[in-house]
């Protein structure tokens, strides 16, 4: 055996593996959109198993409540303050030194995320929000690479390995003979839901062992995808609500056949092009941004939110406007919430900020 593979020894034992298949991992390159409570399992999986460059992007700081889940942190880097992706990257050189770790600091957003993705064989969705969800699919489909969504909240969790619909003459379209696409995110969904309709972790927390199970799933999905066995891909979308025992898995094979799909049929990449989505404007001299989500099929139903939000601070609503203050690690904002999508993140200047401090109070 090739003595570097030594230490995968338990894996190359395994039925569609071999030193082949771990050959395969050690040239693969796999991009990790976000390294929360999915990135961070994932991250630390991927890294032992042997795959020989994980890109790692996350915006974000570590804090004291990310510890009940993300397993790559500890309290020494929560005193430190170092960002997610840096902090992932110095434990996984200490997992496996025979690996490359590519740590970005960033918000991702449809000018970076072709550019970040680089050589990436697979995208691995450690995400909080639909928007980036749609922008990361766009980018699979169009540059036909396989994308693994995984989302937790609450005690529920949902997984799905979209190999998308290319060329025909992707790997996974002319496997043995069989051609084993399959429907693409937006074909899963196809809107996504308004703006305080889909609370974040931030807001009603989150079970860490589901989102460790979602993001094992996840891993388990890409090194069936790195080393070729496109036949053992799950082709289910599975559903875990840990807290009432049920583990479902929808059949959703036949979505692709009946779906209208913007993006896998018709090929156009709306969210990656930048014409779909939040799009975000400093506002000159006011210390705030203001994001406007330009997909909003249905308004915003300032009066549940209201509820929620409510538990956290003072919240002033009225016909027109819904505002409440939050106080976060990075200072005190006030976000103002209009029916029609339209926020204002009053406190910072900076884009990415604002959509982080949005995506955390309002949702998703
Ligand atoms: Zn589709």
């Amino acid at each position: 055996m090739n003595h570097e593979f030594a230490r995968y020894h338990r894996q190359i034992l395994l039925p569609g593996f071999g030193e082949e298949g771990q050959q395969r991992l050690h040239d693969s390159t796999v991009l990790l959109l976000g390294c929360g409570a999915l990135g961070s399992v994932a991250a630390d999986m991927l890294a032992r198993a042997g795959v020989g460059h994980l890109i790692i992007i996350d915006r974000d700081y570590i804090e004291l409540t990310n510890l009940q889940r993300q397993v790559l942190f500890d309290e020494r880097d929560v005193a430190d303050g170092i960002p997610k992706a840096a902090a992932a990257k110095n434990k996984i050189a200490a997992i496996n030194s025979q690996i490359r770790v590519t740590a970005i600091v960033d918000d991702i957003n449809h000018t970076n995320i072709e550019r970040y993705a680089g050589g990436a064989d697979v995208l691995v969705d450690g995400l909080d929000n639909f928007e980036t969800r749609y922008l990361a699919n766009d980018l699979a489909v169009k540059t036909g690479r396989p994308y693994v969504y995984g989302a937790a909240v609450g005690t529920t969790g949902m997984a799905f390995p979209v190999l998308p619909h290319a060329s025909g003459n992707a790997a996974w379209e002319t496997s043995a003979g069989r051609n084993y696409a399959t429907p693409c995110f937006r074909c899963l969904f196809e809107e996504a839901p308004p703006p305080g309709t889909s609370p974040s972790c931030d807001m009603i927390g989150v079970l860490g062992p589901v989102a460790a199970m979602i993001a094992n799933f996840q891993v388990a999905e890409t090194l069936k995808i790195l080393t070729g066995n496109f036949d053992r891909v799950s082709r289910t979308l599975l559903n875990i609500e840990i807290w009432a025992n049920e583990i479902r898995q929808f059949k959703v094979d036949n979505v692709y056949d009946t779906s209208d799909c913007p993006c896998c049929r018709h090929r156009r990449f709306d969210y990656l092009d930048g014409k779909a989505g939040s799009s975000a404007a400093t506002l000159c001299g006011r210390d705030a941004v203001q994001l406007r989500h330009r997909q909003q099929a249905d308004g915003v139903d300032l009066e549940s939110l209201e509820k929620r939000l409510g538990k956290h601070g003072e919240v002033v609503v009225n016909e027109f406007m819904l505002r409440t203050r939050v106080t976060d690690r990075n200072g005190v904002f006030e976000i103002t919430l209009f029916p029609d999508g339209r926020a204002i993140v009053k406190g910072t200047g900076d884009p990415a900020v604002a959509r982080g401090i949005y995506a955390k109070y309002v949702g998703a």
